[in-house]
């Protein structure tokens, strides 16, 4: 006597990360298009979004406001242009974008000043 598999069989292919994964269900639906890892992220991802919202609601902070990154800085180096063309030389040569340069130089001039 053979038992009968009712789990989901066959492959089917994320349609985030593109990985082939088996399909599983999901309560009572069969997922067949989102991996379970992408399933998980975008689940976190979106409380994140939603624990955001209300914390900036609570704060009274306006939207717009709360959804700047605090982690991006821009840098005018205008009144260096001789600072900007050695940063972007140095960039050249480590096969960096000037960016990830300063950013490199930044990480070695803090942890120096530690
Ligand atoms: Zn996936």
């Amino acid at each position: 006597m053979e038992a009968v598999d009712t789990a989901p069989v066959g492959a089917a292919t994320c349609r985030v990360c593109g990985a082939e994964f088996t399909p599983y269900l999901n309560g009572r639906s069969e997922i067949r298009d989102t991996c379970k890892p992408c399933m998980l992220a975008k689940r976190s991802a979106s409380i994140r979004a939603a624990h955001a919202r209300k914390a900036a609601l609570a704060a009274g902070i306006d939207k717009s406001e709360s959804e700047a990154p605090a982690t991006s800085i821009t840098i005018d180096l205008g009144q260096w242009p001789d600072l900007a063309h050695e940063l972007t030389r140095l960039a050249m040569e480590d096969l960096r974008t000037p960016e990830m340069q300063a950013t490199w130089l930044l990480i070695h001039a803090l942890r120096a000043a530690r």
